[in-house]
């Protein structure tokens, strides 16, 4: 039995990490859980799975956690950052599934490998602000990682143990997005509400708005670069609209592994559960003559110039890719609430790494510094780009 900490169970990972643990109720039990804001699926979830703690992201949360409770006995309750690191390294925790959205849960999985948990991580940001200092850490005390991120679960399938001379180059697999065929003019003239339609992956709204703009990519090639041990010019991203194969490896011999699988989260994450086992699941078998064919086109970097600010912020060892995703972040939100348009969110990034001082990082505090200081300036960037309605 392996006993389960689930950081984000209302997002759509953790509701679909809780659909595995239905699916092996004899070999996956909760122990802890921790949302952000939906404090009604969090009792609901409580309720079903009874854990010994839960957290919420604010006090005003667990308030209304409470009373979405009602009269049953409540489990230990806790909220932010000291709560995600409670729910963490609860001491009956053996994995813990990190899928909240954001940067709060650095500092738990932190903590969490320094109380030697094995760790499942779906968030891609925790390996981008502090990719050197968590992987470091996890390596010093032999903590698997076990990445749920579709393209590095599939990455680490095809490597199985591989070392890390035995790789030439990875190739990340990229939908592309809804946007892939649009022209510059049409980028112009995205909504919101266009953005959140993606062709493929069900996901929540600001790795939507990634995958739209590609930078969900260009953070991909920063965590695979961490996960792997692999130098950034030796990660390659192709699009791959029909997002069967979800990525590749090529060894040094030439020979290309592919893993394929249908598109559903439930199976790098029941993978990254069952790691080094595999146990059967409901899910349906890929039909490739269904599908019939399967193509690959090169990313255009002049239309999601994204990928290349990423690509620029995976050189460095430093604070830079901090600047980069929080400028992300900002930018994404203020696209979302309708105040810069879609083709701005790439400048307010470029002009925030422009700003930064790259900085090595010698602890999660310098990354948090980095990380207040670059929000801010895109903040100000936003207020003067903001559109005149
Ligand atoms: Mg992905």
């Amino acid at each position: 039995m392996k006993n389960l900490a689930i950081l984000g169970s209302t997002g759509s990972i953790g509701r679909n990490a809780l659909k595995v643990v239905d699916a092996n109720p004899t070999r996956l039990k909760v122990i802890a859980l921790a949302a952000g804001d939906n404090a009604t699926l969090l009792a609901e979830q409580a309720q079903r799975y009874q854990p010994a703690i839960v957290a919420m992201a604010t006090t005003d949360g667990v308030d209304r956690l409470r009373r979405a409770w009602g009269a049953a006995a409540c489990p230990l309750i806790d909220a932010g950052r000291d709560g995600l690191i409670a729910v963490a390294t609860h001491p009956a925790v053996d994995l813990v599934i990190c899928a909240s959205s954001g940067t709060a849960a650095l500092e738990a999985v932190v903590a969490a490998i320094a109380a030697g948990k094995a760790i499942a991580l779906a968030n891609k940001e925790v390996l981008v602000m502090a990719g050197a200092l968590v992987m470091d850490a996890a390596r010093r005390l032999g903590v698997p990682i076990l990445p749920i991120d579709s393209e590095h679960n599939a990455i680490h399938q095809c490597l199985h143990g591989r070392k890390v001379s035995d790789i030439r180059r990875l190739i990340l697999t990229a939908s592309g997005g809804p946007f892939r065929d649009f022209s510059r003019d049409a980028l112009e003239r995205v909504t919101p509400e266009a953005a959140l339609r993606h062709p493929t992956w069900q996901m929540g709204r600001k790795i939507t708005i990634d995958s739209a703009t590609m930078m969900n990519k260009g953070l991909e090639v920063i965590e695979a670069r961490w996960l792997f041990g692999v130098e950034p010019e030796d990660i390659d991203v192709v699009i791959h609209p029909q997002s069967v194969v979800h990525s590749m490896v090529e060894l040094s011999d030439g020979s290309v592994i592919a893993q394929l699988g249908i598109t559903d989260m439930r199976l790098p994450i029941q993978y990254a559960c069952s790691y080094p086992d595999r146990w059967e699941s409901p899910l349906p078998s890929l039909d490739l003559v269904r599908l019939g064919r399967l193509d690959f086109l090169p990313p255009d970097l002049e239309r999601f110039p994204c990928l290349r600010l990423a690509d620029r912020a995976a050189r460095s060892a430093g604070t830079l890719p901090v600047a980069l995703n929080a400028a992300n972040e900002v930018a994404v939100a203020a696209f979302l609430a309708g105040r810069i348009p879609f083709t701005a969110i790439p400048r307010v990034i470029e002009q925030t790494m422009d700003a930064h001082d790259d900085a090595r990082i010698a602890s999660v505090e310098t990354v948090r510094r980095a990380d207040d200081w670059a929000r801010e300036h895109a903040r100000e960037i936003c207020r003067g780009l903001e559109l005149k309605v």
